[in-house]
């Protein structure tokens, strides 16, 4: 049964948020998640980037906080997440999300003055969005951050978070939580290895959900392939693709910073509108970067995956991987960033040869098919898909010559007994029988050249 936002008996300032958002029917994160965590429950939950959870662990512990106002508490709310841009969007969503309730929420990020954060703390918001660092950083500075009466612990992105080193950290705040709070934990995936290290501290008796595992493809989404050569024939394909595809906003991800701005000068040059963002910038001048983008100023962005981790901007029809990425979940992060939410959206990676094992890898673990792609005019030269059927005659051709050669052996195995038989028969036939043999006296002598057979 389809559970609508209406059964869910939110409090009417939430519904006017979800109307003014234009959320018409929870999605199937939000389906499952949000009864269970309005109960109260600890939750596990794999969920895929794009799929609604924000809002899945935000409206319940919105709803929460607007039924039981509490002003005399500490922080009631902790979300932690992966990154700067992340904590951002998580934000934005509360601000809309909550635009006609009083609530309030703060971020405590890296890359931000700490004195700033000190005065966002001082007014005690109920919420507070974080990633675990710059946290921990005011955690033992002493600086006015209090858990003791936390309520709800959310663990956003946890898989991102202990690829990028966070365990350590996670647990020592968890360690200063009030154990009594309920915890939520989202991941892309639960296979992470690192995964149980956290659970145990942090869950209680947790439901597991499972709502879009990993490996799923992202069903509003193509999957294109563009074969290419040297990082300037690659250039060349992606200015291509700028100029002709059709979309609102794109996003190109190069694996180095480096890249990143070396990609922005090319583009600039030949005439493009870009933004650059990775993550030697200053914070300031990666708002403006996001702001931009955001509001549809700039239309392409180029950036890491680090920068652009938890990136939710509407209208991102083309996504380019100019390098392919270095996983399957890693691919999956960047192309979300695409057909978020209903729309429509477009995935190109270029690959060279050298890539080529990498993104055939990357299809296979996400059982994805990549439809092939070609630029007339600037084709590469590297043929993927055609050297690969040439390797496979050729591997025919090499498997049917050693089969040749293998029945040429036996055969040659199979006669050489029968003629050392026969050659033995013959030996013994052309033999001249002496007077010893004749007479049965002596066995036939050996036709050594130094003993001569007598009688020869
Ligand atoms: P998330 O996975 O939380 O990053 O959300 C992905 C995108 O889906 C965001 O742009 C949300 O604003 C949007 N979204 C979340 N829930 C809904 C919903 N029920 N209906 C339509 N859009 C939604």
């Amino acid at each position: 049964m389809t559970i609508q936002f209406a059964d869910l008996l939110l409090p009417d300032e939430l519904h006017r948020g979800l109307v003014k958002e234009g959320y018409e029917t929870p999605t199937p994160v939000q389906q499952q998640v949000i009864p269970l965590a309005m109960e109260g429950a600890d939750l596990l939950v794999s969920a895929a980037t794009g799929s609604g959870k924000t809002a899945a662990f935000l409206l319940p512990m919105m709803q929460r906080f607007v039924d039981n106002r509490s002003r005399a508490s500490a922080t009631r709310a902790l979300i932690l997440v992966p990154t700067r841009e992340l904590a951002r969007q998580v934000y934005i969503q509360f601000m809309r999300l909550g635009s006609f309730t009083r609530l309030t929420a703060g971020v405590i990020t890296g890359g931000e003055a700490k004195s700033h954060q000190i005065a966002t703390l001082r007014k005690n918001p109920e919420i507070l969005v974080a990633t675990p660092g710059r946290l921990l950083e005011h955690l033992e500075g002493g600086d006015e951050v209090e858990l003791g009466d936390l309520e709800i612990l959310v663990l956003d992105e946890a898989d991102r978070m202990l690829d990028m080193g966070f365990a350590d950290d996670v647990l020592t705040i968890i360690g200063r939580c009030n154990p009594n709070r309920q915890s939520l934990l989202f991941s892309a995936t639960l296979h992470h290895k690192g995964l149980a290290g956290i659970t145990g501290p942090l869950l209680r008796d947790p439901q597991t959900l499972v709502i879009n595992p990993v490996r799923e493809q992202h069903p509003d989404i193509d999957h294109q392939i563009l074969l290419s050569d040297e990082p300037e024939h690659k250039e060349l394909q992606l200015l291509w693709l700028l100029e002709h595809e059709p979309f609102d906003k794109a996003l190109v991800f190069a694996n180095t910073r480096e890249r990143t701005v070396a990609l922005g000068n090319f583009l600039i040059g030949r005439g493009q509108r870009v933004l650059v963002l990775n993550g030697e910038m200053e914070q300031r001048e990666r708002n403006r970067v996001m702001g931009l983008y955001h509001r549809g100023e700039v239309p392409i962005l180029i950036a890491t995956d680090l920068a652009a981790r938890g990136l939710d901007v509407p209208g991102v029809g083309l996504v380019i991987n100019l390098d392919p990425p270095r996983t399957g979940d890693e691919y999956l992060h960047r192309t979300g960033r695409t057909g978020r939410a209903g729309e429509h959206g477009v995935a190109i990676t270029l690959v060279n040869s050298l890539e080529w094992n990498r993104v055939e890898g990357i299809a296979r673990y996400l059982r994805l098919e990549f439809q092939p792609r070609t630029i007339k005019g600037l084709e590469s030269r590297f043929q993927g898909p055609t050297r690969r059927k040439g390797h496979a005659k050729a591997a025919q051709a090499a498997r049917s010559e050693k089969a040749a050669k293998a029945q040429a052996a036996a055969k040659r195995e199979a006669e050489r007994p029968k003629d050392r038989v026969r050659d033995r028969k013959d030996v013994g036939k052309r033999r001249k029988p002496t007077a010893a043999t004749q007479a049965g006296l002596a066995p036939p002598k050996r036709s050594k050249p130094d003993n001569p057979p007598r009688g020869t």
